[in-house]
């Protein structure tokens, strides 16, 4: 037996009671005579005394063990002496008399400390499996387990059932390159990894299962700008008959009972959650996933400064643009040096520039002042409610780069003015998607969410004339800032799915290619249906306060999509080549 308790049972109840502990040692003092180590598990940490005037060998092997050890302790617990007991500690009442103590697993010395919060991510990683010794990445862990256990029992208690779709697939469409997995059986040809189950869940409506789920491995191939994974983890979920709303409130309601049972420390913003459309997002927040925990938001002054006098407010409005502000708080005495600083960064967005507006004790100021009126300034308060110590920044530019620079600097000031409460979780959803995205680069409409989603019945007509007008049956969850879920009513007849198909720029053969079997399946008596996919890693990392995905998935790959630790990925054998049919060109 290695052990009879875990490092975090005992209790003065424990007193005198002979027990084996095993675990890592995590501190090790020695007081010439006697040795004091902490022994840690996953459940918390014991003191262990070793002295020689009990136990000779337990003793000896005391002085040999170093940091890091992994060693099986027997002993009798006993009160620690008066004075010393240690009430953070659960255990800190008693401590362990070592009677016996063995190494089982010798450590070199570790390549970094794991009390040290600020070793550089490529050494934890390199060595993820120390690094998730540390009590902040154990949490992490079981919070996430918590997570996913929650989810499993809601969802079964609900009626669905989880049902595991293939790994190795085909193409699946979410706007991101595929991995592809070469086959040696059919040499030349290839599975694609799924983008998601996208394509399973519909034909498992299809298949009658009704109500589906899954904790489900999604694997996009795109540049890892930001907070991104190669492979992620969704709660994957599928309904049969229901409308927008019936998926809405089933997963409004497992977020809602789940949050307090998981963290209890989280507040959250509103029950029931807004229904925020797409373009009132963008038009208030810059944003299509806004960050509700505080205001700050976006004004449209472009009919008070119609008739301005000034240059860039006139260009702007003349070419179809619009003239949008913010108002930050207090900061009206900004220096000039701050002020540049804001206008690099409404640059770095894409603004042509931005202009400013100080409300002082001493009157207007900023370079905005000159050209503007006295009662154009007051109908900007009236509008805005803008008060004296306030600074009011403009974009005068496309309704689009306008937004997109506000939004930025929403969320600039929302740091620098620490405007959100980290404790909120202020959840919403995006409705009223476009269906399509115009992709400059490749001169053709894209899906905004993917191509199975189904168009607004009233809009079906617009799909030729005028596809920027079609909006979808397409909802996004947001939170705090961040994109959580996206989902949508799907198509379920084949005469929209080939229109659709046909509209992103795909000829028939390519379609039949990709998608017959999807467009087949839809002619054997397909239900109406629709779902989600809330991301996992994302909401963990939210409920932990962390600050990036890497922090809550056990073996992560880096910013440049490689596993340091086991140096993947990494070049095939020649024979493994030779029997797929594969030549690697040199580049
Ligand atoms: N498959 C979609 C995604 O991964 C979610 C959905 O529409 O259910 O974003």
């Amino acid at each position: 037996m290695h052990k009879t308790h875990t490092c975090g049972d005992l209790r003065a109840e424990h007193i005198g009671q002979t027990v084996t502990l095993s675990g890592w040692v995590d501190t090790r003092r020695d007081h010439g005579k006697l040795i004091f180590i902490d022994l840690r598990d996953r459940y918390g940490r014991t003191q262990v005394v070793a002295d020689p005037a009990d136990a000779v060998a337990a003793h000896a092997v005391a002085e040999t063990a170093r940091n890091e050890f992994v060693l099986q302790v027997t002993g009798v617990v006993r009160a620690r002496p008066a004075g010393s007991e240690n009430p953070k500690l659960a255990t800190g009442a008693v401590e362990v008399e070592a009677h016996a103590i063995e190494v089982l697993g010798p450590s070199k010395v570790l390549p970094f400390q794991l009390d040290d919060e600020n070793t550089d991510e490529q050494i934890r990683l390199k060595h993820r499996y120390l690094d998730l010794r540390r009590p902040r990445m154990q949490r992490n862990l079981i919070l996430r387990h918590k997570v996913v256990k929650f989810m499993r029992d809601f969802m079964d208690a609900r009626g669905f059932i989880e049902v595991e779709t293939p790994i190795l697939f085909k193409t699946t469409p979410e706007g991101a390159r595929d991995y592809l997995v070469p086959s040696r059986v059919h040499p030349g040809s290839f599975y694609a990894l799924p983008q998601s189950p996208q394509q399973l869940k519909q034909l498992l409506m299809v298949a009658g299962v009704d109500r589906y789920f899954q904790i489900a491995r999604c694997f996009r191939d795109e540049d890892l700008r930001g907070d991104r994974q190669p492979e992620f983890t969704q709660l994957d979920l599928e309904m049969s008959f229901v409308h927008r709303d019936d998926v809405l409130t089933l997963v409004e309601e497992l977020y809602t009972a789940m949050i307090p049972v998981v963290t209890p420390e989280k507040k959250l913003l509103d029950t029931p959650w807004r229904k925020i459309p797409y373009r009132e997002a963008l038009s208030r927040y810059g944003s299509d996933k806004p960050d509700l925990r505080f205001g700050l938001e976006l004004y449209d002054l472009s009919t008070i400064m119609a008739g301005s006098g000034f240059k860039v407010f006139q260009l702007a409005l003349g070419s179809g643009g619009v003239v949008k502000c913010i108002v930050v708080p207090g900061c009206a005495g900004y220096s000039r040096k701050e002020v540049d600083d804001l206008t690099t960064f409404a640059k770095e967005q894409g603004a042509k520039g931005l202009a400013t507006l100080a409300l002082t004790a001493e009157g207007v100021r900023g370079t905005a002042q000159k050209f503007i009126t006295p009662g154009e300034v007051e109908a900007i308060q009236a509008l805005t409610g803008a008060r004296e110590g306030d600074l009011v920044l403009f974009v005068a530019d496309s309704l689009t780069v306008a937004n997109k620079t506000l939004g930025a600097l929403r969320l600039l000031f929302r740091d620098r003015l620490k405007l959100a409460d980290p404790s909120l979780m202020a959840f919403a959803w995006i409705v009223d998607f476009p269906m399509f995205a115009w992709n400059d680069e490749e001169k053709r409409w894209d899906a905004e969410h993917h191509p199975f989603t189904m168009p607004k019945a009233e809009h079906l007509e617009l799909m030729e004339s005028d596809p920027g007008a079609v909006l979808a049956d397409a909802y996004d969850m947001v939170c705090n800032g961040y994109e959580m879920a996206s989902g949508s009513i799907r198509i379920h007849r084949r005469d929209i799915q080939f229109k659709i198909f046909e509209r992103l720029g795909l000829d028939p053969a390519d379609i039949q290619a990709k998608f017959g079997h999807m467009l087949e399946a839809f002619e054997y008596g397909a239900p109406p249906h629709g779902g989600m996919a809330p991301g996992i890693d994302r909401l963990v990392m939210l409920l932990a306060d962390e600050p990036n995905i890497r922090e809550v998935i056990a073996f992560p790959k880096n910013q440049a999509a490689l596993d340091v630790m086991a140096d993947a990925p990494s070049p095939a054998q020649e024979k493994q080549l030779k029997e797929l049919g594969i030549k690697v060109l040199a580049d």
